[in-house]
């Protein structure tokens, strides 16, 4: 890239921080050149370092439901942070952000507040073999849960990304207790059962997966695939965790548990992204009785020096206050419409593609069969998403820099928005399809 100012932090940011990111995707490694520095957002913009501005189809990976820097939002932080920035003790948001999350979700009872995803599902693997002796967790290929060592193997998103096999610096004895199973292949999974049941403690499932793309579980005869996962852990006297960090509260206001929670319920859950409201925060919650298990009440230790951070819980409670049923069918409007012009654009092109969709989370795929695995996922032409993505940002749209990535669309994403976005797309699509634009 030529000099910028966003090139110039990049080559100062690699000096000092490995690959210069922190967070391996954002350094563009997949579409190549140099990832913009962003300096300010509002609403569906981006400001970056040197004056550009985009149109963000990203929302931070989920957390920007309302749109940047929504006003009630960065009211309460303000507020909450005027109050002081941490206590280590109790403190009222807390309560009410766990109040707002148990009312949502019906299988919750109980709830705690960590930092992040990954401390989430880490948490909830603990619980899980605390509460049935057990080691073997069992997932699902492409499926990510964070950078657990123990949920590394297979993962999707960024480590699909750069085809890793797994990650270095995870040893061989928790691999050992990690059975990867291909996504929605039920003879697998009760194959398994019947032959190691006795040894899993639980069966972790993104609740639709969305870090291989989004990748809808599938019915069969009436039953979900995430009853069936709960059926078959339960028959075993394994649970069943249910991890919602990216669809909670974004699939539907009860998560993707709102979409297919009829006749089933998992027995842990795991929260991240929107929960904060783009402040760190995650949760893990099921029923009292397994939530019980933690300290200090319980054997299970688990801890956190700024869990139930005042700012955090803050910016959580601003976001759910304004999460109403009008916001989601904004956001299932905007979605809907995105979706439609993408789908367009690339038709008209003749570029072969899938658009798969859970709840309003939704992603393409560069490949004209459906996909049910990430063996299918990874089948997609992923030059033809390097040129789209690089045509968009060129344009002022960011897209999520990989092809393994959902697309996120918040409140703010209005007509005026989306007609952005639909004049840069024939020519991105052109340039998919490999033609000079
Ligand atoms: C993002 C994500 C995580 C990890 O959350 P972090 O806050 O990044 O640690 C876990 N599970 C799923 C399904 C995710 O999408």
């Amino acid at each position: 890239m030529t000099h910028s100012a966003s090139s110039d932090l990049f080559t100062r940011a690699q000096q000092v921080t490995p690959s210069g990111v922190n967070s391996p995707v954002r350094a563009f490694g997949s579409v190549g050149g140099t990832p913009p520095f962003i300096t300010s957002a509002s609403g569906a913009m981006l400001h970056d370092a040197d004056g550009r501005e985009f149109v963000d189809l990203v929302g931070s990976w989920g957390p920007m439901i309302l749109g940047h820097a929504n006003e009630q939002v960065v009211e309460a932080v303000q507020e909450a942070a005027g109050r002081g920035l941490s206590f280590g003790a109790p403190q009222p948001g807390e309560v009410s952000l766990v109040e707002e999350v148990v009312r949502r979700v019906r299988p919750l009872e109980q709830v705690r507040l960590v930092n992040s995803g990954t401390e989430a599902t880490m948490s909830a693997l603990r619980v899980a073999r605390a509460a049935t002796g057990r080691d073997v967790i069992v997932k699902f290929a492409g499926s990510y849960h964070g950078h657990v060592d123990a949920l590394l193997a297979e993962a999707g998103s960024g480590v699909a990304t750069f085809a890793m096999p797994g990650s270095a610096g995870v040893t061989e004895a928790t691999a050992r207790d990690t059975v990867v199973v291909p996504y929605g292949d039920r003879e697998a999974v009760s194959a398994l059962f019947a032959e190691r049941g006795s040894e899993i403690a639980a069966v972790i499932t993104e609740a639709a997966p969305a870090n291989m793309g989004v990748v809808p579980p599938q019915e069969v005869d009436g039953i979900g695939f995430n009853r069936f996962l709960a059926e078959t852990a339960h028959a075993a006297g394994a649970l069943m965790i249910s991890d919602e960090v990216l669809t909670g509260f974004r699939a539907s206001a009860e998560g993707y548990y709102g979409i297919d929670g009829e006749g089933w319920a998992p027995d842990l859950m795991t929260f991240g992204k929107v929960i904060g409201g783009g402040l760190p925060v995650g949760a893990f919650g099921g029923r009292a009785e397994l939530m019980g298990l933690l300290a200090p009440a319980g054997p299970v230790y688990q801890a956190g020096t700024l869990s139930g951070n005042p700012l955090a819980t803050a910016a959580g409670l601003a976001t759910f206050a304004g999460l109403d049923e009008a916001a989601y069918e904004t956001i299932a409007a905007a979605s809907t419409r995105l979706q439609q012009l993408v789908g367009d654009a690339l038709s008209a092109a003749g570029v072969p593609h899938v658009i798969q969709t859970a709840g309003t989370l939704f992603s393409v795929f560069f490949r004209d069969a459906p996909v049910g695995s990430y063996t299918d996922a990874k089948a997609q032409d992923t030059e033809a998403f390097t040129r789209f993505f690089n045509s968009l940002l060129e344009a002022g749209i960011y897209l999520p820099p990989s092809a393994f990535e959902a697309w996120f669309v918040s409140t703010a994403h209005t007509d005026a928005v989306l007609d952005r976005i639909a004049e840069a797309l024939p020519a991105a699509a052109k340039a998919a399809a490999g033609a000079a634009s």
